[in-house]
């Protein structure tokens, strides 16, 4: 194991410590995603820390299936995750919903939380659920909104075999 691996921040060749633990997964653009045990490794001299995540787009997907799933409205950081899900930019969205740049804008604004009609709202989780069968996809549809409250959606992530799932 004498990797030469170097640290990308301060370039020192000292050995990278590697340790396992929970990653709060931040760079998907959403605030409550815990990743459990990822190995990490840290650079014993400048002490930042790098992460590599497996199975990405399984990854992805398990967020996407849960955002669909919930019975309060999406965040607008919800609504952009499951739009760049589809591959959409907020063009592309736009068009495809036959509205504006600055409406889609505004559905992803923090400020404006509200301005997604629950039509609109259902009509984006329906594309998102496509090529995959969801069990009960027809029962969240109706209870959608029974919460009110706007509340970003909390998922602690295990990646067991191959598949990543909500730990339990
Ligand atoms: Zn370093």
């Amino acid at each position: 194991m004498e990797a030469k691996l170097k640290c990308f921040d301060c370039r020192s060749s000292e050995l990278i410590t590697e340790f396992i633990a929970n990653y709060r997964y931040d760079e998907c653009g959403l605030p409550n995603i815990i990743l459990k045990d990822i190995t990490q490794k840290r650079c014993p001299n400048c002490g930042s820390t790098f992460v590599s995540i497996p199975g990405m787009k399984g990854l992805h997907r398990s967020i996407a299936i849960a955002l669909i799933s919930k019975n309060s409205k999406l965040t607008p950081a919800e609504r952009r995750f499951l739009r760049k899900s589809l591959g959409w930019s907020a063009a592309d969205f736009a068009r495809k919903f036959h509205t504006s740049a600055p409406v889609v804008s505004r559905w992803e604004s923090e400020r404006m939380p509200n301005s997604m009609s629950t039509a609109n709202e259902l009509l984006l989780r329906v594309l998102v659920a496509q090529g995959q069968k969801i069990g009960n996809y027809q029962e969240h549809m109706e209870k959608i909104e029974l919460e009110r409250k706007i509340e970003p959606v909390q998922l602690i992530l295990n990646h067991t075999g191959r598949k990543w799932e909500e730990a339990t």
